[in-house]
């Protein structure tokens, strides 16, 4: 027995200084406390957590020095039943600063038995704080890259795929444990060749980075653009150890790219096919692009005209006109036009011009402009107003001679008429019976031709005797009127329906001229049955339409225009009296008012004279 001690004592020995070895280097705080939890000894790692030496503690009570009556119950409880206790990763609030970072620790808490007797506790603390804080941080990261828009696929060095997000879940149809542990390229189908994909892996482990945009398919076959960033992880010695790769679906931005290429190309198309001047510029005013049409007047290719200025496409003289048109739109910002007359290459040209700002940010970018050559238009233009001012002139001179005329040819025809009178009245069967008709004949024809002397006078003194415009309320023109005509319409027993009458703006005795003119026609040109005339008006826009109804006799279509020329007549004197002037002066007051007038009839039927006159000076 002794021999065997002896045997077993260095072995004890050697095991002692083993654990006390372990006690003294281990990383956990160990504590060996008697029954009251007085501290035995404790090891280094206990000491130095709290700051203190290792002979700090023997003698001195746990609880006075870290005074905590939740942990002393559980102390206790050790104690009195005998039963270790074990906590995994039990927080640690600091009781005096609960703001402080918390942390973690694994604790046992193992009573010492001899003799069945619980004769202290060993307490066991290791922190775990990093554990617990690596793990989370793994979680936060998790849940982050989970809930990021873009997919993102994490792979081991080999490309299988060792982490898959919702958004790839979405966006390729696959569920994450379909993928995992699988080879990407198994799962993600794309364009690229073999070769491609392994120029690719071999430019990515070179660079440990690659951004790339490719066409991929989902689970379901479905075509996606995706724009694809992939970055190597390295350990500690720098040797790849998996991949991260996020992934874009840009399939939207792709197909708005190509509508946008393919309405960029229609309008280039249609712009490079106008037929008139298109030349864009920068804000420097240097031309960007010119159309066909531009590049065939000038004689220029895009190159010569591209980064070129006006002055240099049409030279100086002609460029500053240009110039200063260019310059307001740019000051203003706004579309500035004019007109610009110009020699180039020796003939003459006229050109509108416009130019319209391109803005971005409240900034002229661009000008957009416009030349339209109206050379032709404008010769034209200039030629028929020659024509027109030469017109008006001859019928001016017309407009004079008719109304000298007439007014120098009233004596001589009135003294024809009546010594022809005259001459009838003292002669008359006193001379053959042929003699008598002749002289009647006579008579009748000068008095005809004293009233178209007359009333050709009033024609042409329309224009040559212009009073100043005013209101004139045509009710109290068309009483005096009626007024004027009483013996006609009372010995006719016509029938007048007169609605009511506006406000008009115009030559007082010229409308009244008008309302009468086609009032007595109205009478003049009645059928078998007594005249019923009605007259009224309506307001159409800044005119009034007024109209003179009748039921007489009518008038065929085909003469609806004719009437209102001058002499024209569509009957016999002898049956209906008149010289053929009285339409054509309506027409001329009205015309000379700014208004229309027209006829609407029908033999048998009556007739409606229209016209329009302006109800203000506006
Ligand atoms: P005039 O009355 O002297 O003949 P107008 O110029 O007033 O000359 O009229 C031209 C012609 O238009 C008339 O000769 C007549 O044939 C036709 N006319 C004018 N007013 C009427 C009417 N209210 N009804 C039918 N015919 C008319």
């Amino acid at each position: 027995m002794e021999n065997e001690l002896q045997i077993k004592q260095p072995k004890l020995h050697e095991t002692l200084s083993m654990l006390m070895n372990i006690f003294n280097h281990t990383s956990s705080m160990i504590a060996f406390l008697d029954r009251d939890f007085n501290f035995i000894s404790v090891n280094n790692a206990y000491a130095s957590a709290v700051n203190r030496s290792v002979d700090d503690f023997a003698g001195k009570n746990h609880f006075e020095m870290y005074p905590d009556s939740e942990n002393q119950q559980i102390f206790c409880k050790v104690r009195d039943t005998g039963e270790a206790v074990y906590y995994h990763e039990k927080p640690f609030v600091y009781p005096d600063d609960p703001h402080k970072k918390i942390t973690y620790w694994n604790w046992s808490l193992v009573p010492t038995i001899e003799d069945n007797k619980v004769t202290g506790l060993v307490l066991t603390l290791t922190d775990v704080t990093d554990t617990v804080d690596a793990r989370r941080d793994l979680q936060m990261k998790a849940m982050l890259l989970d809930n990021v828009s873009d997919a993102t696929v994490g792979m081991d060095r080999n490309f299988c795929v060792i982490y898959w997000n919702k958004a790839a879940e979405e966006l390729f149809e696959w569920n994450r444990e379909e993928v995992l542990g699988k080879y990407l390229l198994d799962i993600i189908k794309t364009d690229f060749t073999d070769k491609k994909v392994e120029e690719l892996k071999d430019e990515l482990s070179k660079n440990g980075y690659l951004s790339f945009e490719v066409v991929q398919y989902t689970k379901s076959g479905r075509k996606l653009y995706i724009e694809n960033v992939t970055h190597a992880i390295c350990d500690s010695g720098g040797q790849i150890t998996g991949y991260v790769s996020v992934r874009k679906d840009i399939s939207e931005r792709k197909r708005q790219l190509e509508l946008l290429k393919i309405n960029e190309a229609r309008f280039r198309n249609a712009v490079e096919n106008l037929p008139f001047f298109v030349i864009i510029y920068d804000a420097d005013r240097k031309i960007q692009f010119a159309n066909a049409y531009t590049r065939s007047f000038v004689e220029m290719e895009h190159d010569e005209l591209t980064g070129n200025t006006n002055e240099g496409v049409f030279g100086s003289e002609t460029s500053a006109k240009f110039d200063l048109i260019l310059e307001e739109c740019l000051d203003s910002g706004t579309s500035v036009s004019g007109e610009i007359r110009l020699i180039y290459r020796g003939s003459k040209h006229i050109f509108c011009v416009n130019y319209v700002p391109v803005l971005q940010d409240s900034k002229v970018y661009q000008i957009m402009g416009i030349y339209h050559e109206i050379t032709d238009k404008k010769e034209a233009e200039e030629k028929q107003l020659k024509i027109l001012r030469e017109l008006s002139r001859s019928n001016k001179e017309l407009e004079e001679f008719a109304y000298i005329a007439s007014h120098d040819l009233q004596e001589p025809v009135r003294m024809a008429v009546s010594f022809s009178e005259l001459l009838s009245r003292k002669y008359s069967g006193r001379m053959d019976q042929e003699a008598d008709e002749f002289i009647s004949y006579i008579v009748a024809a000068g008095k005809r031709m004293s009233s178209l002397i007359r009333d050709l006078l009033i024609y042409s003194r329309i224009n040559t005797n212009i009073r100043p415009f005013e209101y004139v309320n045509t009710a109290d023109v068309l009483s005096e009127v009626l007024e004027d005509l009483k013996i006609l319409l009372d010995e006719s027993r016509a029938k007048l329906n007169c609605h009511s009458m506006p406000v008009v703006f115009g030559d007082r005795i010229q409308i009244r001229q008008l309302f009468q003119n086609l009032i007595v026609n109205a009478v003049k040109f009645r059928g078998q049955n007594s005249p019923v005339i009605e007259i009224g008006c309506r307001q159409n826009g800044i005119m009034h339409e007024f109209f003179v109804r009748d039921n007489g006799i009518g008038i065929e279509e085909e003469f609806f225009e004719k009437i209102f020329l001058i002499f024209q007549r569509l009957h016999a004197h002898d049956k209906y009296p008149g010289t053929g002037i009285g339409l054509s002066l309506c027409k001329k007051i009205v015309e000379t008012h700014g208004g229309k007038i027209w006829v609407e009839s029908a033999p048998g039927k009556g007739s409606a004279f229209y016209f329009t006159l302006s109800a203000s000076d506006a």
